[in-house]
């Protein structure tokens, strides 16, 4: 007897017509198929309803196929998110919310309540507040007195570039021990005491270990297992984990072990931090390469090491992005956080291993320095890529497209909403040159989309939304846009959050794409295929593997 099936008719199944590691366009329209048979974890058929393949599972009855009317809704492939955080993003949905704040009075209201109704938890962990909300610069004590209990309290930056605590979360966090590390920012008064501000470097070097560390197994698999249902329901079977580390994989492995899969592809790229000394910068490589060997798409397809990234700088609203020319407001000179010397021996150990490789650069002189190191060091061949790509020359954007180095962006940071500082920080003129996606995409650079949750929304449709129109998903009223002229087309953009994704960790001959063969790996959609009306698509179920993970009606 063979396997279920189910045949969706009366539907609007996704077809983008594009080749694999190559762009739709700007304007080039998707076809939609009427009808699919999943049978198993598989799709078997893609087409219309004359097809044989359809009249015979129709006729076949009931009991053996079970036939669904979509009654007009729409099928895309299963979403995969191009750069995410796993466990940070689990992590994250147990914390306190901080992002609606406005000022330092609503935060501490906020964790004044917060702190009462939950005396039993041993740290007060928060996340998203912003820059803009604490003006004059957050300090421990403005969170000093807030817990009767004076628990640790430790709250995330929104872009988790930075950790701000209080002053029993400095000692929770033994930091008055903590020697400087390059690229990171351990913040001192005039008299050298801590003001509990960790950015950059230090944040991933010191804090984020520690809240591991401190994180029990039970609590890491039900972020995992969090994070998962979370982006069931936004539309997603697949998530490409940009800062992977043992805590996180350790975490993977026991649910793993105690449920026998995870309804979820996941690639993971290994994080190589700036140690002391290159040969121990180096021997994270090495961790990385002894584990793809392991866990690889032959061997466990489904969750598996692919690489390694480094977080080559930090972000412009930090004033920490490395740029060509000084900010604007302070006439300040920022660098890269690794140095061409740094990143040479971690960028050809990792080619050496045969793993994949991803930089994170947002400003321009980052981008200029990973596109150099790339192109001298890295395999084409093994799809190297730069992360966000916030700002950009063209001749860089050119030279993504000769190296053949996939373009991994999160136009759901490209929302205005969130962009008030930039003309102040960077000038009006260097603004017209954020979020260059075109400039990426004419010039033949695969496009892999992303959100980078958990310091951003996750919605791909969201995220569809802002790459199209560039305008606010965060803020839809607000009618602002940004260099609308490096707008992405509709199908160019979901086909960058499925296939484009997918072909980037070489996981698209199976998943992705709508075609016989591939993964039953779908969502249904009530939607209208126009980029101002993406961010009002309902979606109202995922499939993986075959099975339904996830229903609106439920
Ligand atoms: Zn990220």
């Amino acid at each position: 007897m063979s396997a279920p099936a189910t045949l969706f008719v009366n539907g609007r199944i996704f077809q983008s017509g594009v080749k694999p590691g190559t762009n739709a366009g700007l304007s080039h329209p998707p076809t939609f198929a009427e009808c699919m048979l999943v049978r198993g974890t598989e799709i078997q058929h893609v087409g219309h309803a004359s097809d044989e393949e359809v009249t015979t599972a129709r006729a076949a009855g009931p009991d053996a196929v079970t036939v669904r009317d979509l009654e007009g809704k729409t099928i895309l492939p299963g979403f995969v998110d191009g750069h995410m955080h796993l466990m940070l993003l689990g992590q994250a949905l147990n914390k306190l919310d901080l992002s609606r704040c406005k000022t330092l009075d609503d935060i501490q209201t906020l964790i004044r309540e917060y702190a009462a109704a939950n005396p039993d938890a041993p740290r007060i962990l928060c996340r998203s507040y912003m820059h803009s909300m604490v003006p004059g610069g957050a300090k421990a004590s403005d969170l000093d007195g807030l817990d009767p209990q004076d628990r640790p309290i430790l709250i995330d930056s929104k872009d988790l570039h930075t950790t701000w605590c209080n002053t029993a979360g400095i000692k929770d966090l033994q930091a008055e021990s903590w020697a400087d590390v390059p690229g990171g920012i351990i913040e001192r008064d005039a008299d050298g005491k801590l003001l509990g501000i960790f950015s950059e470097a230090a944040n991933i070097t010191y804090v984020w270990p520690y809240l591991a560390s401190v994180a029990t197994m039970q609590e890491r698999t039900a972020a995992i297992k969090a994070a998962v249902a979370a982006y069931h329901e936004a539309g997603y079977t697949g998530m490409i984990d940009m800062a992977m580390d043992e805590g996180a994989w350790d975490a993977l492995q026991a649910l793993l072990a105690a449920e026998g899969s995870i309804p979820m592809r996941i690639a993971a790229y290994w994080l190589v931090k700036p140690l002391k000394t290159e040969a121990e910068t180096v021997a994270q490589v090495d961790r990385a390469i002894e584990l793809a060997a392991r866990y690889n798409a032959s061997t466990t397809p489904d969750c598996r090491v692919v690489g390694i990234k480094v977080i080559c700088d930090g972000i412009i609203d930090a004033c920490t992005a490395g740029l060509t020319e000084p900010y604007s407001h302070n006439e300040h000179l920022e660098v890269p956080l690794w140095t061409y010397e740094q990143l040479e021996p971690v960028v050809k150990r990792a080619t050496q291993g045969g793993l994949q490789i991803a930089l994170h650069a947002i400003g321009d002189a980052t981008v200029t320095m990973v596109v150099d190191t790339l192109s001298k060091y890295a395999d084409p061949e093994r799809r190297p890529r730069v992360e966000h790509l916030e700002l950009s020359s063209e001749r860089d954007a050119v030279r993504l497209g000769e190296n053949r180095i996939t373009a991994s962006i999160q136009p759901v940071h490209a929302d205005p909403a969130i962009l008030g500082a930039w003309p102040k920080l960077i000038g009006e003129h260097r603004c017209k040159r954020a979020f260059a996606y075109r400039e990426f995409a004419d010039n033949g650079a695969p496009l892999a989309l992303g959100s980078d949750a958990p310091t951003a929304p996750h919605s791909p449709f969201g995220n569809a939304y802002v790459a199209t129109t560039r305008r606010s998903f965060r803020e839809p009223d607000v009618e602002t846009t940004v260099n609308p002229h490096f707008a992405l087309g509709v199908c160019e953009s979901f086909a960058a959050g499925t296939e484009g994704a997918a072909y980037s960790c070489f996981d698209d001959h199976r998943i992705g794409v709508l075609k016989k063969g591939c993964k039953a790996d779908f969502v249904i959609v009530d939607m209208a295929w126009e980029k101002e009306r993406l961010k009002d698509a309902k979606m109202e179920e995922t499939w993986y593997d075959g099975a339904r993970v996830w229903s609106f009606s439920e």
